[in-house]
């Protein structure tokens, strides 16, 4: 089995095929590819190594479908993150920016048919026996990752990174990725991995602890972003104004920033613990004065 074939660049080919030549022997031992989540970084190189390899390519179903959708659909798909930046409160300038962000990124994606989609909360993995895949969304709708039960063995892809926590975002499959982290950080910490192979830099030393810091940061964040609500309904863009005061964010980390801090504003309404009204297709988040989520109580004096 190999996992995650990498960025579709000449260098990348470079590195993993020597790599699969080292560590396997030959393209003609990979049986099955499993690529974690749709990411670029993760999936660019799945049409290449099918070519070297024949074998079968197979991901989340969710993933696969999301990806089919955006190549089916392209102006939908620009559609969808125009109204979402509406729904933020971005200003007319911003969303335009982004449509033509989309707009010319457009001849880059890729198209990529899957032989099969790893479908559920766990399964087996066709082809790669005593392998089990662990749906893990959060990072993407369907992020997957694997595990080895023999030898308690975790390739967590994006779910588990050793420095930084994996974004997460407000998507059209999902209605709280946050939640879905924490709950899949959970069960990957019930798997209790004795080593945890992360999609990017080295192993951490302590697996289990990394997962259990990680779910803790998750629901740390939403709290920060509690905290910056008051009395005086606010966007989610303004909200990622008080979240990284004074910060100069290119149109694409903004868009990340407004997509994670509006999970967690969405997190928060669900829960009850904001409340939340709609102003001109913008969804402004706000706490009364006692710091509970509704309008303001009218005092008596
Ligand atoms: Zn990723």
């Amino acid at each position: 089995m190999l996992v995650d074939g990498g960025l579709n660049t000449e260098e990348a080919w470079t590195a993993l095929d020597q790599g699969v030549r080292a560590a396997a022997g030959g393209w003609d031992r990979v049986a099955v590819h499993v690529v974690t989540h749709m990411h670029m970084d993760h999936v660019g190189l799945a049409a290449r190594v099918k070519e070297a390899s024949g074998a079968a390519v197979l991901t989340g179903r969710l993933d696969a479908e999301r990806m089919a959708h955006a190549a089916a659909h392209p102006d939908e798909e620009a559609d969808y993150r125009a109204g979402l930046l509406r729904r933020c409160g971005a200003p007319d300038e911003m969303v335009g920016v982004v449509e033509e962000m989309q707009r010319s990124a457009r001849p880059y994606t890729t198209t990529l048919e899957f032989d099969g989609v790893l479908d559920g909360d766990e399964g087996d993995v066709p082809g790669a026996a005593g392998w089990r895949f662990v749906w893990t969304p959060g990072h993407t709708a369907g992020h997957v990752s694997l595990f080895r039960p023999a030898d308690r063995v975790l390739i967590a892809g994006d779910a588990v990174l050793p420095r930084i926590t994996p974004t997460l975002g407000v998507n059209r499959q999902r209605t709280d990725p946050v939640g879905d982290y924490a709950a899949a950080l959970a069960r990957l910490e019930a798997l209790d991995p004795a080593l945890v192979l992360p999609g990017h830099g080295e192993a951490p030393a302590e697996g289990v602890a990394r997962i259990r810091e990680l779910r803790a940061a998750a629901d740390a964040e939403t709290e920060t972003v509690r905290a910056l609500l008051g009395a005086e309904p606010r966007s989610c863009w303004d909200v990622v104004d008080a979240r990284y005061p004074g910060r100069e964010m290119p149109p694409s980390t903004r868009m990340l920033a407004l997509r994670e801090t509006l999970a967690h504003l969405d997190r928060l309404a669900a829960a009850g613990r904001a409340a939340v009204r709609e102003v001109n297709g913008a969804a402004r988040f706000f706490l009364n004065a006692d710091g509970e989520p509704g309008e303001q109580t009218r005092g008596g004096s």
